[in-house]
């Protein structure tokens, strides 16, 4: 740390992003990337895009707020495009967290949540989540705080259900209730039919898993029109051009080319329940997954070891450090071929194969 840095700054731990490596070939499952390169369709936008990367881009993304709202069926207003749902998360802290109205969220989830709390020097309180890491839905209706759930949870991959998501929204009227649907095309029910319904809901999205698009950058709030001028207010105080040209023409092609994103969603869903079987046989305990990864954990083998012994055979998974869940990993849903290596591995790991 530099003697220049800010006195606010200086205990502030940072977000840890899954490891990317670049000096070796690992079967990578460990970042909930899609398996899956962006649809063609999006890739030959985005090429068009960058002949014109000299101007500015529109920071209003006409093109694409169009396009989704045509598709979901809701209002240009209802829409924010951001830098990743990632950015739209902190707007939301930003906007609608302060003194009066502190963070809550579960103590298992996403684990950016608590770092935009901090540096934004907001008050937050971590509710723990039941010892099967299901949401207890009471512990969030009536909080008057702004709730951030994410639905699926991560990295539980658990989903709760849209009428209990309604319970939290109808039971904080007077407080935001930010739904993280990072994962909702994976089989859970999504809270983008109420955004017209409440004033205080806001729903986040991402192009990152099921569009393939984690590199472009490219997430979206929902909610009610003064909400998302209230972000907007956010956005044009920090960063009006927080969408670049490439990633909105590849954003637009990923949304015209839905089969694209229907099939590889219905792959992945696939997948995740031959990775969840197969790892069952093996004496693995899964969570109910709704999301691109399996939690699992083995009652012979420790967490952290498990995670280094695949490494060291070429296979990256995600190991958390965090008290309650470190006998867990967090295996993204790979192809079939990469799940396959990975089983293999770990039955040798098992059967004591070097
Ligand atoms: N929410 C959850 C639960 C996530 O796991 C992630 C991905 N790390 C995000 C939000 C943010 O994703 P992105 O910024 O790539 O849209």
């Amino acid at each position: 740390m530099s003697r220049f840095f800010s006195e606010k700054y200086r205990h502030l731990t940072p977000y840890t992003p899954g490891e990317q490596p670049k000096n070796r070939r690992f079967v990578k499952l460990n970042t909930n990337e899609s398996p899956y390169s962006p649809s063609p369709l999006a890739r030959e936008y985005a090429a068009k895009a960058a002949e014109s990367l000299q101007l500015y881009c529109d920071p209003d993304c006409t093109a694409l707020t169009e396009k989704l709202a045509a598709l979901y069926g809701i209002e240009k207003e209802n829409i924010l495009f951001t830098n990743g749902s990632d950015e739209a998360l902190n707007f939301a802290f930003m906007a609608f967290c302060d003194d009066a109205h502190p963070a809550v969220f579960p103590d298992i989830t996403y684990g950016f949540y608590p770092v935009f709390a901090q540096i934004n020097n907001l008050p937050y309180r971590e509710i723990p989540l039941r010892d099967d890491f299901t949401v207890d839905v009471d512990d969030y209706c009536g909080v008057n705080k702004t709730v951030f759930i994410a639905n699926p949870n991560a990295p539980t991959g658990i989903a709760l259900p849209l009428s209990e998501i309604e319970r939290i929204v109808i039971s904080n009227p007077d407080n935001i209730v930010v739904v993280d649907e990072a994962y909702v095309d994976f089989g859970a029910e999504s809270a983008v039919s109420l955004i017209t319904k409440y004033d205080n809901l806001i729903v986040t999205q991402t192009f990152s898993k099921s569009r393939s698009l984690a590199g472009g950058r490219l997430g979206m709030a929902l909610a009610c029109a003064e909400v998302i001028r209230d972000l907007n207010t956010v956005k044009y105080s920090t960063n009006p051009y927080n969408v670049n040209s490439v990633t909105q023409a590849a954003g637009l092609g990923a949304l015209t080319d839905d089969e694209y994103f229907r099939h590889n969603c219905a792959e992945i869903m696939e997948n995740r329940a031959y990775l969840t079987d197969e790892l069952s046989h093996l004496g693995f305990i899964t969570t109910d997954s709704s999301t691109t990864f399996v939690f699992a954990k083995h009652p012979d083998l420790d967490g952290g070891q498990l995670y280094l012994d695949l490494k060291e055979r070429g296979v990256l998974i995600r190991h958390f450090t965090l008290d309650r869940i470190r006998d867990y990993n967090r295996i993204t849903v790979g192809t079939r071929e990469q799940l396959d290596i990975l089983l293999k591995h770990i039955k040798d790991i098992l059967g004591g194969t070097p």
